[in-house]
This record gives structure tokens, C-alpha cells and sequence, in this order.
């Protein structure tokens, strides 16, 4: 998605952490370097989701934690379609345990209220482990331990605050936009991902009317993101699914140095065409941007080190967050 913003002109800074926001300006931290600056603009929007608080004392959040974890496909008999076991003591809830990539299954996932400042990334703890094994191992025979879990990720819900109900489970999934009496930044948080294109119309709509801006109609109802189309033939189907037409790029690294096709260890398909694809193509700085967010790779505990070791050989100009 940003880079389909890109290709239309949006400039995209990653990195850059918002730490004050005034009328007119935003000052920005460097998480890599540190250094400061200043940008001016005649309006601004925070989109910063479950942070979103820290950059206006007016959007009051419930944050809710959702955990996942990642078992071997083989615990479960390899199963090819996702299996549903219900909640106990909740109507309508459950807790599925899905068919991921490289032989593994996600079971997910949990929905609890969380107090207090918000991690950069977060892992499921024991509660939520028990709860999720404890909730699916209803519907299996061969009963899951905590042995099994190979991996996990947990991230947190920007809900909105309501009077209502204490359950995170029953708070509102729809989006907001709130603008600050003080800054006058607009806010836009809540909501969906599967409602992001609606939600950034909405933000936009209004700075354009708030803002006296000049704009034309809206085309995103009409515009596919990067890599949409008909990919080549002859691509290899796990790239066509994760590139789509970009597949091509990813390939042409492997045409021009072979080396570049092999996986960076065995049992971990990552290709040197991949990182070399995230560094050149989708702005990876980090070795975390490219295990952690621009493929998903490094959310099995025991394949870090060896991707990081891989990741930092074939892309020597990446830095690193922290080693883990
Ligand atoms: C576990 C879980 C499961 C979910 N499942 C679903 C689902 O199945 N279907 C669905 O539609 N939705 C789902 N959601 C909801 C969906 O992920 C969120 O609603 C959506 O990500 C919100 O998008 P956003 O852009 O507002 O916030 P985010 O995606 O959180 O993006 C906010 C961005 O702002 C950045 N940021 C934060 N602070 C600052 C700062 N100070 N300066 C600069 N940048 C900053 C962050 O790094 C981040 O990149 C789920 C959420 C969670 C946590």
C-alpha cells in the first residue's frame, strides 16, 4: 500500500517517530539516528492506530491485546482447511487454528484489555498460551502442550473508548475521526484493516474541506495496489502469492546471480532475491523491517539467529533495532 501511495508522489519516511505535534508542525524523531526535526504542513493527520493517544490528549483508547501462536502442521495432522473451536462462556467467539506457510499453524487469537504505555512488539505470555491451547485442544484428540508452540506475535487493537461495556470483545470495530482542539491535527483511528481504504478517504475528505485544499475526486475505489495483475507465466507460485507481478522483480535478482534463488538456510524458503527485494524495492533499513515486517520470516523463535546472520550477509548496508 505505500508503495502504491509512492508511485503517486506520497513521500514515505519510515522510522520517523512523531513526539510532539503543534498548529502547522509536527516534530519528528529519528528512531535509527536520534536526530530531530521539524516539518511544517497546513494540515496534519495522525494515523498512529493504537498510538494514536500519544499525540493527542483528546482520543481516549481501550487497547486490546490479540495473541497468536505458530505450532507444527504435523501436530494437527497437516490440516489443509482451518479448524474452529468455540469460547466458552461467549456466543459468536472462537479460536481457529489456520493453515500458515512452511508447515505450520497459527492458532488465534485472543482479545483482552491492556493497561498501560504499548510495546513496539509484543509476544503472547503464558495466560494467553493456556488460553489458546486450552480452547482448541477442545476439539482435538492429540492434545497440544506448550511444547509445541514454535512462535507467536501478539499486536494490539486501537479500540475507542466507550461507557458502555468493559468487554474488549463487545467494543465498537468502527473508525473515528477527531480533530484536536489544541493542534488542530485530525486524528483517524479504530476501524478495521479490511475498512483502510474507506478510513483514509474519510481523512482525507477532511483536510481537504477542513484545510480549503484543492483536490480532485477520490480514485481509490478504482485503483489496484502494486503487484496487482496478471503475473507473467512460468513465476514461481510461492512469489506470484506473496509478489504478485512483482514476482518478476524478485526473480530477475535469481536470473542475474543464481545464488540469489537459494533459501538462506534450510527449512526457511527465503530467497536472497527476497531481501534483496525488500532492501532495494520496499525501503527495508533495519534487518527487523526485513524478517519482522516486509516478509513475516522471523516469527519462529529458533530461525532468528539464522536469519539475521543470512539477512546482515546478503544485504551487508542494513543496521539493526536490536539482535534477538
Ligand atoms: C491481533 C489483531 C488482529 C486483528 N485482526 C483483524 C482482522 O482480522 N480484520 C481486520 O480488518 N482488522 C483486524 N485488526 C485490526 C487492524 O489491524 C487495525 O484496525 C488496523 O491495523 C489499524 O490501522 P491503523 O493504520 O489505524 O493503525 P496501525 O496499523 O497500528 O498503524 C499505525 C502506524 O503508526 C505508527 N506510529 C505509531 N506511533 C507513531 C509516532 N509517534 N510517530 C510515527 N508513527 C507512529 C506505527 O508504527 C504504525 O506503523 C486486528 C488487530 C489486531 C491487533
Amino acid at each position: 500500500m505505500a508503495r502504491t501511495a509512492a508511485e503517486r508522489g506520497a513521500g514515505v519516511i519510515t522510522y520517523a517517530e512523531a513526539t510532539d505535534i503543534e498548529p502547522t508542525r509536527v516534530h519528528i524523531r529519528d528512531r535509527l539516528t536520534g536526530d530531530e526535526h521539524t516539518l511544517r504542513a497546513r494540515q496534519i493527520v495522525n494515523a498512529a492506530g493504537v498510538w494514536s493517544d500519544t499525540l493527542s490528549d483528546e482520543v481516549e483508547l481501550a487497547p486490546s491485546k490479540g495473541s497468536h501462536i505458530l505450532v507444527p502442521a504435523a501436530r494437527l495432522g497437516d490440516p489443509q482447511a482451518a479448524i474452529t473451536a468455540p469460547v466458552p462462556g461467549h456466543f459468536g467467539r472462537y479460536v481457529f487454528a489456520v493453515p500458515w506457510h512452511n508447515g505450520l499453524v497459527m492458532i488465534g487469537l485472543t482479545d483482552d484489555p491492556h493497561h498501560g504505555p504499548i510495546p513496539d512488539r509484543a509476544l503472547p505470555d503464558e495466560g494467553e498460551e493456556a488460553f489458546l491451547l486450552d480452547t482448541i485442544n477442545a476439539v482435538l484428540e492429540d492434545k497440544l502442550t506448550t511444547d509445541d508452540i514454535v512462535g507467536g506475535y501478539a499486536g494490539f487493537r486501537p479500540l475507542i473508548k466507550s461507557s458502555d461495556s468493559t468487554d474488549s470483545a463487545d467494543l465498537s470495530r468502527r473508525h473515528a475521526l477527531l480533530r484536536d482542539s489544541r493542534t488542530g491535527a485530525l486524528t483517524i483511528v479504530g476501524g478495521k484493516l479490511t475498512a483502510y481504504r474507506r478510513m483514509a478517504e474519510d481523512a482525507v475528505d477532511d483536510v481537504v474541506k477542513v484545510g480549503g485544499l484543492r483536490a480532485g475526486g477520490c480514485r481509490t475505489t478504482e485503483l489496484g495496489l502494486v503487484g496487482k495483475g496478471t503475473p507473467a507465466p512460468g513465476l514461481p507460485d510461492r512469489l506470484v502469492a506473496v509478489y504478485g507481478t512483482d514476482a518478476a522483480t524478485v526473480v530477475a535478482y535469481g536470473d542475474a546471480d543464481p545464488s540469489f534463488n537459494e533459501p538462506v538456510r534450510e527449512g526457511i524458503p527465503l530467497t536472497g532475491a527476497e531481501v534483496r527485494f525488500a532492501v532495494d524495492h520496499e525501503l527495508a533499513v533495519t534487518i527487523e523491517d526485513v524478517i519482522d515486517r516486509r516478509t513475516r520470516w522471523g516469527l519462529v523463535d529458533a530461525d532468528r539467529a539464522d536469519l539475521y546472520d543470512a539477512v546482515a550477509r546478503l544485504a551487508p548496508e542494513l543496521t539493526t533495532e536490536s539482535r534477538g
